[in-house]
């Protein structure tokens, strides 16, 4: 039998002629860097996403090409993450977390033609600028001041568009963004996501049974938008003309719960570090913000700990643990209660929430150890192998590696875990030798070779140990040549001058010697151990 349903590729420019047509008068916010708020409507968005897709083609774009974005979470780059993909391009979302260096190798390596960048963050940008071969730069103007010489006016840009535009063919598997990730070792890596990936994942997302994201919601990704496409919920947002409120660049509590009360926000997503403080000053303040009934927070990027979904759950907040990386799309498994768990007390409820969570329908998880596949009876553990349509079966420029993918192509994602008899995945270590801090990726590699290039180190190891605000920071066990004396400050200016200051540890440990494995490598699991404790200073 060969005639069936019709051919119709899974394409994200149907989402935005969807909002434009069914959404128009639904609502989005965007704080602004002087934390004015931006309003406009789905009806506005639709008309500049595709003003923006026609001025891109009438400049030159072809289908393929990168559009580089270094930008906030507000409007416009909601605009682009619609309009370049309408006019066939790839939206290429640049880390502003990242040093100067890194995001001029990422851009060079993507082969980035346009870059669209907020004028807050062009100090970022002179800092890289001459590395990188951008054909044209153009200025969001949120401040509102002229643009300078040599780059594009935004809203000029947008200007030089009729409205006179028409979508091009497009194939469901064409790539339409991407996105790249901390390598262990080596360069970062860049994940291209195509049309087909992303359309399923706001399907699914969207389920009851997954995030639960409705028309009716207010959501307000704190997550970036330069960070794994926001979890997605751009895509899903304008899929069903969710009010969208988009915090700019104020991410500290003080600036969100006035956000999360005056717009009446019902969902927000975000790495632990921002909702952990968040909590505390809700407990702090009884009264003070009157937030919505039923507020969700889905929180990912990292464990989430119990304490906080416990912390919550007090407040009338429900937290909702999601598990994924940028090679996922990045939602790959979620921690919500099923059917099967009903009878559950809520101690256990709490218990299960906290771990990493079931696979999403159409992806699949496994757990591989030294003999093979590990069972699914909530003790053995393995590395976690994922499958689907929205995991990437490769880097963009990189050969198929078997560090990277398993023999039968499933994508290895260096998290150990194991699985229960339901499915719900526990993490309980990491192969991959990286530092998750406030989720944004540090690597351990990069900081040791730098410390070991110190005159006055020997060697050093730098590991992640546990902390409570921002889930994980480097800790640097250092060990010194003979007869130096150098203190924790001094390597401390050191690093300063070669990373971002986050990204600089604020842990150090000097010893006589770094334990080994048999072929010399560092034994970082036994310095994991050792150094699990460190206390913190406030
Ligand atoms: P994202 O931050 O969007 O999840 P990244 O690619 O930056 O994407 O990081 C993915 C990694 O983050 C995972 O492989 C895992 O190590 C860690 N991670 C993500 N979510 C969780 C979670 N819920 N619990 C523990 N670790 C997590």
């Amino acid at each position: 039998m060969k005639s069936t349903m019709m051919r119709t590729p899974l394409n994200l420019s149907h989402f935005l002629e969807r909002a434009g047509r069914l959404f128009g008068g639904q609502e989005i916010v965007s704080r602004m860097p002087d934390k004015s708020l931006h309003r406009y409507t789905y009806a506005d968005f639709y008309r500049r996403a595709r003003l923006l897709a026609e001025a891109l083609t009438r400049a030159g774009l072809q289908p393929g090409d990168r559009v580089a974005t270094l930008m906030w979470n507000h409007y416009a780059h909601f605009e682009t993450y619609f309009g370049v993909i309408a006019a066939g391009g790839v939206l290429h979302t640049l880390n502003l977390r990242l040093s100067p260096q890194d995001i001029a190798y990422i851009a060079n390596h993507a082969g980035d033609r346009f870059l669209i960048v907020d004028d807050v963050l062009l100090p970022l940008l002179e800092q890289f600028r001459d590395e990188v071969d951008f054909e044209r730069v153009i200025v969001v103007p949120l401040n509102g001041k002229p643009v300078a010489d040599g780059m594009d006016d935004y809203e000029a840009f947008l200007g030089t568009a009729t409205g006179d535009f028409d979508y091009p063919e497009m194939d469901e598997n064409d790539p339409c963004a991407m996105c790249y990730t901390s390598g262990t070792t080596g360069r970062p890596k860049g994940v291209v996501y195509s049309h087909r990936s992303q359309v399923l994942h706001s399907l699914v997302q969207a389920m009851p049974d997954a995030i639960g994201i409705s028309g009716h919601d207010v959501l307000l990704p704190v997550v970036p938008m330069f960070h794994a496409n926001a979890w997605g919920v751009p895509y899903t947002a304008a899929m069903l003309g969710v009010k969208m409120v988009f915090p700019g660049p104020h991410l500290h509590p003080d600036d969100l719960l006035p956000l999360l009360e005056s717009e009446k926000v019902t969902l927000s997503c975000g790495v632990p570090t921002i909702w952990l403080p968040m909590a505390q000053m809700i407990a702090a303040n009884p009264g003070k913000w009157k937030l919505q009934k039923g507020l969700r927070l889905t929180v990912g990027g990292a464990a989430v700990p119990e304490s906080m979904i416990r912390a919550y759950a007090q407040l009338d907040i429900e937290v909702l643990q999601g598990w994924g990386m940028t090679e996922t799309s990045p939602l790959a498994t979620l921690s919500r209660i099923t059917a099967q768990q009903r009878h559950l007390d809520a101690d256990a409820r709490f218990k299960v929430q906290a771990m990493q969570g079931y696979p999403l329908p159409l992806v699949d998880v496994r757990g591989i150890g030294d003999e093979g596949e590990v069972p699914w009876d909530g003790k053995s553990v393995g590395e976690i192998q994922v499958h689907g349509p929205w995991i990437t079966g490769n880097y963009h420029g990189v050969p198929v590696s078997e560090e990277s993918f398993s023999a039968d192509g499933w994508l290895r994602t260096g998290d150990v875990a194991s699985i229960d008899e339901l499915g719900f995945m526990k993490i309980s270590d990491r192969t991959k030798d990286l530092i998750k801090s406030g989720g944004e990726w540090i690597s351990s590699v990069d900081l040791e070779n730098a410390i070991m290039g110190h005159p006055s180190v020997q060697e050093a190891a730098v590991i992640a140990v546990p902390h409570p605000k921002w889930s994980e920071r480097p800790l640097a066990v250092i060990v010194l040549k003979a007869g130096q004396k150098v203190g924790e400050d001094e390597i401390r200016e050191y690093l300063g001058k070669h990373f971002v200051k986050w990204m600089v540890p604020d842990a150090y440990a000097f010893v006589e010697s770094i334990p080994r494995t048999s072929t010399g490598k560092f034994l970082k699991t036994a310095l994991r151990e050792q150094f699990r404790e460190w206390k913190w200073d406030d």
